[in-house]
């Protein structure tokens, strides 16, 4: 049976995130990644899947070397952002400018964040990465765990790092529970040619339905967001093109302008998950093993990369001062840095999405009023976007 320090199950934006922070440390690490990621190519039209990528996180990924990777690659920058309610021309415009920042974040596709993690990862030639390693069976054991991959090689792990998304393999043998619920809501996602060319802005529309998102992407190319009850978005997904793009026309404001052609789409039911807890003995979580959250503010990953930059910091330092580092006590710190921080966005989102999520008049001038407010108030809409941008993390201003 082998031996290694770390073993981190699953090579997702989150995983090889961890491991290129962890890389040149001097801990022995190994990265389990199921399925191979397909290389770029700038022809290809754009993925399906994209987050917006917050300058904290970017500022995360130029330090563990992946940044310039995905720069070199494909993202969009937007600079300003929307937010309004129904047809109300008021609403709330963010711009990069206010917040003293050149843009407000980047959309850039998965699997493209995925591909420069793990090739910043492999750039010190010290982590061991497996691809595709499929899991037969892990047993769980403080600080010895053990895993039989699918070739039927073994591996006894310290620390067992479980970045393996929401339906965690790593966090059910370690027998930690999750409490969850899931939101009356799917997300039906578009990838679109459009009519116009380059757009730095990105928007979100609030109606009684749910909410309605478009995010830029390169060229004349676009993401379009449609929230929607899980049968709505079963019938929209089962409508030829020609539909589809007639249903958006209709329902989607007239700013979206005209689509040209419908590149790809699909749909995400959308549920709530935390982990009753981030480490046991010899076992921590991060990302969506930890948490998911509503993906109407773009926060999932964004989140999971500072999980990635705590529990980094936490054990190199802990190994420094010649802790055990893999220990309960070492782990504690972790949490304690980072599932607070969590909590308080997922409750944070869900009072925005059912705060506006309902007819009721008083609640429609309250929420009418608060968006034309925080567009106003010079000073506090600077701070509301620096925090939501998480320029508490280090983030060089322009
Ligand atoms: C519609 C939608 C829109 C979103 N938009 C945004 C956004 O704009 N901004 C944002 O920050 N977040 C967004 N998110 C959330 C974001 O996609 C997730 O938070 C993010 O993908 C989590 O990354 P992860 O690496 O933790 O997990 P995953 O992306 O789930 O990666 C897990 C990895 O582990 C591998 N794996 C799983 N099991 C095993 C195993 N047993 N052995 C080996 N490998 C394994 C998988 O192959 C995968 O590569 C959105 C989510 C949805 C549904």
């Amino acid at each position: 049976m082998e031996h290694r320090d770390i073993v981190i199950v699953g090579g997702g934006m989150v995983g090889s995130s961890l491991a290129a922070a962890l890389s040149g440390q001097g801990f022995s690490v190994c990265v389990l990644e199921q399925s191979p990621i397909a290389p770029f190519a700038p022809a290809q039209p754009p993925d399906l899947r994209v987050s917006a990528i917050s300058p904290a996180s970017a500022a995360f990924l130029a330090g563990i070397g992946a940044w310039d990777k995905i720069l070199a690659m494909r993202a969009t920058p937007y600079r300003r952002m929307q937010v309004w309610e129904g047809d109300a021309e008021q609403g709330t415009l963010f711009c990069a400018d206010e917040a003293g920042v050149a843009e407000l974040g980047h959309i850039v596709e998965n699997r493209i964040v995925q591909l420069a993690a793990t090739a910043a990862l492999l750039e010190k030639g010290d982590i061991d990465y497996r691809c595709p390693a499929g899991i037969a069976h892990i047993a769980y054991r403080p600080q010895a765990s053990q895993l039989t991959l699918a070739d039927g090689s073994q591996l006894q792990a310290r620390l067992l790092v479980a970045a393996d998304g929401a339906r965690s393999q790593v966090r059910d043998a370690a027998g930690i529970g999750i409490t969850s619920w899931d939101y009356p809501m799917h997300a039906l996602v578009a990838s679109c040619r459009m009519d116009y060319g380059q757009q730095d802005i990105t928007w979100q529309r609030f109606t009684a339905d749910g909410p309605q998102a478009f995010l830029p992407l390169a060229g004349d190319t676009a993401s379009l967001v449609w929230y929607q009850r899980p049968e709505e978005v079963k019938r929209l997904l089962s409508l030829p093109d020609a539909e589809l793009i007639a249903a958006f026309s209709r329902e989607f404001p007239r700013r979206l302008g005209g689509i040209r052609e419908i590149l790809a789409r699909g749909s995400f039911p959308l549920t709530r998950r935390h982990a009753q807890s981030y480490y046991k003995d010899g076992v921590a979580l991060a990302g969506d093993a930890a948490h998911t959250i509503h993906p109407l503010a773009g926060q999932g990953v964004n989140l999971g990369f500072q999980d990635a930059a705590r529990l980094a910091e936490t054990l190199i330092a802990a190994r420094a001062r010649g802790e055990d580092w893999a220990g309960v006590k070492t782990l504690a710190r972790y949490q304690r840095a980072r599932k607070p921080a969590n909590l308080a966005m997922q409750s944070g989102m869900d009072a925005f999405c059912y705060g506006f999520a309902n007819d009721i008049a008083p609640l429609k001038m309250l929420r009418g009023l608060g968006l034309r407010l925080a567009d106003k108030a010079g000073p506090l809409k600077r701070e509301v976007i620096r925090y939501a941008l998480g320029l508490g993390l280090g983030v060089a201003r322009r």
